[in-house]
C-alpha cells in the first residue's frame, strides 16, 4: 500500500502543523513547554535536525552515525566551538570544552583540578545546586561558606558586602541562576580568587563578560541543546593547576589538548548545540535574546504581582528571568496546595506543561528559557487569568 505523504508547515513561531498531502491535519500545534530541563528547544533547530536526520547535507548518513574523526563531523564540531566563542564572546585565553557527565560532574571536576585538600574553596550558598556542589568540594578541599541565604529559604541572594571570603582561596563557587528557587544574579561579584560559575540555567540568555570568570560550566539541557553535553569555558592557565596524577578524563588539560575529542564526544548533542548557536546569531545575538527574555519575564511577574491570587515569594531585585516561581494564595491566605495541583492538571489539559515547582519546594514554576516564545507567555497568562476567575 502506498504510504501517505506528509508535509510540515510552521503556523507561527511555536506552532508546527503536519498535514497529509490532502491537508488533513494529523497533529496540530506543539504544546507550550515550561519544563525546567530538559526544556523547550527552538522549533527551527528541531526542524533543521529533522531535515538532516537521515542524510546530513548529502553525506548519506546521520550525524549520529558519523565517525567522530571524520572530516564531516570535524567541521560540525569546530563550527559549534567557533559559534560558542562568537555568541558568548569568549576571549582567546579561554578554552571551550564539550564534556559529558552533566553539571553535576563539574561540581567535582572543578575542585579536582583547581583545588586540593589543603586549599579552601569559598562558596556562595544560594540553593540546592550550590549545596550539591559543596558536598563534592568538601570531599576534595576545605569548604568555606562565604555567604548564604538559607535562612531566607534561598528566596534572595547575598549582597557583595555580605561575602566573607578567604584570603588565599583556590576559587569562589557560585551559581548565576537558581533554577529551583527562582533567583538570578544581576551582576557578578568581584573576587580576587577565580570565580567559578554554574550557569546551567541561564547561559546564553544574556550577555556576560567571560573575563569576570575563571571557569563557567553549564549542562546543555536548558538554553544550549539536549542533555548529554556539558559546556565548560576555562581560563587556560587554570588548567595547569591539576596534578598529573589526576586520571586523564578528569583533567581539563586532556580535553583542551584534545579539542574535546580525546574520547568519543556526544556528537549529536554537539551538533544540536551548534544549531542552537546559529539560531541565536540569526535572532541578533545575546543582546537581542536578553531583551526578549526580559520582556517575557516582566509580563509574567506583572501578572503575578497585580493579582490577589498568585504570589511570587522571591525578592523583586533577585527574581530570575529564566525560572519564574510562584504560588497560589487566594485572597492573601496561605498557599493552597490543592489549587496548585488543580492548576498544573488543568494547565496540562490546556496544552501548557511543566508548571509544577521542583519536588523539593512545591508550588509552581514556569521555566521560560530562550526557546519559550512570547506566544507561550501569552498563552500562560491567558490561562492564569481564566484559572483565577474560575477559582
Ligand atoms: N546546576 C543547576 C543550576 C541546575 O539547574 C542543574 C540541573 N537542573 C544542575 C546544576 C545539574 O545539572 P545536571 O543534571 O546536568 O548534572
Amino acid at each position: 500500500m502506498k504510504q501517505p505523504e506528509y508535509r510540515c508547515y510552521f503556523s507561527d513561531y511555536t506552532g508546527l502543523r503536519i498535514f497529509k498531502l490532502d491537508y488533513t491535519p494529523i497533529m496540530v500545534n506543539r504544546i507550550h513547554n515550561f519544563n525546567a530541563g530538559p526544556a523547550a528547544l527552538p522549533l527551527e533547530v528541531l526542524e533543521s535536525a529533522k531535515e538532516n536526520l537521515l542524510n546530513y547535507e548529502g553525506t548519506g548518513l546521520s550525524v549520529m552515525e558519523m565517525s567522530h574523526r571524520s572530516a564531516e563531523y570535524s567541521a560540525i564540531h569546530d563550527q559549534a566551538l567557533a559559534d560558542v566563542k562568537e555568541v558568548l564572546g569568549v576571549p582567546d585565553n579561554y578554552a571551550i570544552l564539550f564534556l559529558q557527565g552533566g553539571a553535576s560532574t563539574q561540581f567535582a571536576m572543578v575542585p579536582m583540578n583547581l583545588a586540593s585538600a589543603d586549599k579552601t574553596v569559598d562558596i556562595i550558598q544560594t540553593g540546592s545546586w550550590t549545596k550539591k556542589a559543596t558536598k563534592e568540594i568538601k570531599k576534595l578541599a576545605k569548604a568555606n561558606i562565604a555567604a548564604t541565604t538559607e535562612k531566607q529559604n534561598f528566596l534572595a541572594l547575598p549582597k557583595g558586602s555580605d561575602l566573607k571570603l578567604t584570603e588565599y582561596a583556590a576559587y569562589v563557587h557560585m551559581a548565576s541562576n537558581n533554577t529551583i528557587f527562582g533567583t538570578q544574579a544581576k551582576s557578578f561579584y568581584k573576587t580576587k580568587a577565580p570565580l567559578v560559575c554554574d550557569m546551567s540555567s541561564d547561559i546564553a540568555s544574556r550577555k556576560i563578560n567571560v573575563n569576570d570568570f575563571g571557569l563557567i560550566f553549564a549542562g546543555a539541557q536548558k538554553n544550549l541543546g539536549p542533555s548529554g553535553v556539558t559546556l565548560v569555558i576555562i581560563k587556560k592557565d587554570l588548567a595547569d593547576r591539576a596534578p598529573e596524577s589526576l586520571p586523564s578524563m578528569f583533567q581539563y588539560r586532556t580535553h583542551i589538548d584534545g579539542n574535546s575529542l580525546y574520547n568519543t564526544p556526544p556528537t549529536f548533542g554537539i551538533y544540536l548545540l551548534g544549531l542552537t548557536m546559529k539560531h541565536i546569531k540569526k535572532q541578533g545575538g545575546l543582546n537581542a535574546i536578553a531583551k526578549i527574555n526580559q520582556d517575557k519575564a516582566d509580563l509574567l511577574y506583572k501578572t503575578i504581582d497585580e493579582s490577589n491570587f498568585y504570589k511570587c515569594p522571591v525578592a523583586p531585585e533577585d527574581r530570575s528571568v529564566m525560572n519564574v516561581v510562584f504560588r497560589i494564595h487566594p485572597n492573601g491566605t496561605d498557599a493552597n496546595e490543592d489549587l496548585e495541583k488543580k492548576f498544573v492538571a488543568e494547565a496540562k489539559e490546556a496544552g501548557l506543561i511543566g508548571l509544577k515547582g521542583h519536588r523539593s519546594v512545591g508550588g509552581l514554576r514556569a521555566s521560560i528559557y530562550n526557546a519559550v516564545t512570547m506566544s507561550g507567555i501569552y498563552a500562560l497568562i491567558e490561562f492564569m487569568h481564566s484559572f483565577q476567575k474560575n477559582n
